[in-house]
């Protein structure tokens, strides 16, 4: 406040001076008209300019007599407006001043939270939460807790958001924090890291315990679908944790090591993984790999294995699947689980799927020839199937190798559906129309199987391994199996049970009227040359029931 009187009469002293100049050239200019004007009217009076005659003027001249007030008018007149102005400019400058300073501190406010918090959800972004995650350490540690931190990440999101529009995307997020605000406590930081990545960070957790609950609580919370623009969108969420000090002494260590669990979660298609140092040990292998898939699908380091399904009946071979491998040059042998997750997140999929299409149809097309007759299922990623060139491309292939359409059968999930179901719909209709057909893959393991079965051009179900493993000593799995055989009849499709491993459980798919059995009871995944030596064995022995 005293800086500010003192500007004040800063600046009242600045204009006061400059406008006194303006008062004393008045006064001087007033006293030279008083002076000229008595010189004329001594002159016009007595004929001649004496010290009488302007005595004499001065004397009886009314007129002049207010001339003679003038230079004290303006002298007056000009100090006083001068000090009014320059108080009003004074002040007005302060208010300015004052303005100015207001809209810097807030836009200095702005640009702090800015750089702090996350512009579509407002919630702290990572620079904040490094160090919400250093200070929680340090209360952690002189209160003896725990800390837990989780690192979420939403399936597929960017799919979401291309094919949505940033917009939903936006919905969707602002809908994920809302119910994630429900779970956590006012004390616990929530963070948006990047895309479809939050952080979690639960403070006064006593044991690792506390940490899985409300990580199980954040499961369920993506039970419910998401309602946007109309669309109810089934979304799931992975979660990685770190805790601290299990994991990590300091900030970086346990995000870093929360991030690790996550990608783990992902490869393994876990809902949630804990940090442990296995996981590290995989790690810069892992990274590495990214770069080495393009590579390895160039170079042709991917094989096809072939999986036989089995006619219930005849117990003979009705089809194939090509199961993709990769012979990585030093890491060997790798099943798809530890690479196709990441192809899907790297956008390598396309190519992959590419790879597997040519290649399988091609072995499909040489098995033809060899009078193999014998339909080629092919693994479809949900992410290759929002690709609109996807048909088109399936469609040119069809007519470079030389097998009937109605032999090709594309295994697709229900997850395909979620996403995009009207451009799903259309891929799959142009597919149809060719004669390709369609099968749902892991079929039971989605949250919305009935409800798109009836609208789907598919004619093959496959029951998930999870249900038929277990189907003779669980009963609730061997209802799950029944119900869908029952559903799939139903609907005219044709029903195969994949993962079948024993005699009892092919007596107990048959007493429920299964049409096709995958597993390896039958035959592990074979390589092409393998399972061309095995089809010679068995046709030389001439085995009608060849199973
Ligand atoms: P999927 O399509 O459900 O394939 C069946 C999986 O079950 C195969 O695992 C197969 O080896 C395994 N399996 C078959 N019979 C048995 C059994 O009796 N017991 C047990 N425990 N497992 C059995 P695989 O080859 O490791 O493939 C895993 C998944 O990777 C596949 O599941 C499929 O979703 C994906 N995949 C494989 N090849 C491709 C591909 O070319 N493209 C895409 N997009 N995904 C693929
Ligand atoms: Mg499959
Ligand atoms: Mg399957």
């Amino acid at each position: 406040m005293d800086k500010l009187s003192q500007t004040l009469k800063h600046n009242v002293k600045i204009m006061k001076s400059r406008v006194t100049k303006y008062a004393v050239y008045g006064a001087v200019i007033a006293f030279v008209a008083l002076i000229l004007a008595t010189l004329l009217s001594s002159y016009f009076q007595f004929g001649e300019i004496t010290l009488e005659g302007i005595m004499e003027s001065q004397k009886t001249n009314v007129t002049l007599w207010f001339l003679d007030a003038m230079p004290f008018i303006f002298a007056f007149w000009g100090q006083y407006t001068s000090s009014i102005m320059a108080y009003e400019a004074g002040t007005m400058i302060i208010d300015q001043t004052a303005d100015l300073r207001d809209v810097t501190v807030a836009l200095e406010y702005k640009a702090a939270h800015d750089a702090t918090h996350d512009a579509v959800t407002d919630l702290p972004n990572r620079v904040l939460l490094l160090d919400r995650v250093e200070q929680a350490i340090q209360s952690a540690v002189l209160q003896k807790n725990l800390l837990g931190l989780l690192i979420l990440d939403i399936d597929n999101f960017k799919e979401i958001n291309d094919t949505l529009g940033q917009y939903s995307g936006d919905r969707l997020l602002k809908q994920v924090v809302s119910r994630l605000t429900g779970v956590v406590k006012k004390s616990d930081t929530l963070a948006r890291l990047d895309g479809g990545e939050f952080a979690i960070l639960i403070q006064g957790v006593v044991e690792r315990d506390n940490a899985i609950n409300i990580v199980k609580k954040i499961q369920k919370t993506f039970t419910t679908p998401f309602l946007i623009e109309g669309l109810r969108l089934e979304v799931q969420a992975r979660i990685g944790i770190a805790i601290f000090p299990e994991h990590g002494k300091n900030g970086d260590t346990i995000i870093q090591r929360a991030n690790l669990a996550l990608y783990a979660a992902k490869e393994t298609s876990k809902k949630y993984t804990i940090y442990s140092s296995q996981l590290d040990k995989n790690n810069p292998h892992r990274l590495t790999m990214m770069g080495e898939l393009r590579q390895g699908i160039e170079n042709n380091e991917l094989i096809l294995y072939y999986q036989p399904k089995i006619n219930m009946l005849t117990r003979s071979v009705k089809g194939v699947e090509a199961l993709v491998r990769w012979q990585h040059p030093e890491h060997g042998f790798m099943a798809p689980e530890e690479f196709i997750p990441m192809a899907e997140r790297t956008g390598l999929i396309k190519l992959l799927s590419i790879w597997v299409l040519n290649n399988a149809l091609g072995q499909a097309e040489k098995w033809y020839r060899q009078n193999l007759k014998m339909s080629i299922s092919i693994n479809l990623s949900p992410t290759a199937f929002l690709d609109t060139d996807l048909p088109d491309m399936i469609i040119g292939m069809l007519s470079r190798y030389d097998i009937p359409a109605n032999l090709v059968i594309l295994e697709i999930t229900e997850g395909s559906m979620i996403k995009d179901p009207t451009l799903a719909m259309e891929i799959l209709n142009r597919l149809t129309s060719r004669g390709i057909k369609i099968s749902i893959d892991d079929f039971g393991t989605g949250y919305s199987s009935f409800a798109y079965l009836k609208e789907l051009p598919v004619s093959e179900v496959k029951i998930d391994k999870s249900f038929i493993r277990d189907m003779v000593i669980n009963d609730n799995d061997a209802v799950i199996v029944k119900s869908i055989i029952d559903l799939g009849h139903n609907l005219s499709l044709n029903v195969v049970a994949e993962g079948v491993q024993d005699k009892e459980t092919v007596v107990k798919l048959k007493e429920l009227g299964c049409d096709e059995l995958q597993g390896n009871f039958f035959s592990k995944p074979l390589s092409s040359g393998d399972f061309y030596k095995l089809r010679l064995e068995k046709k030389k022995q001439n085995t009608a029931k060849k199973y």
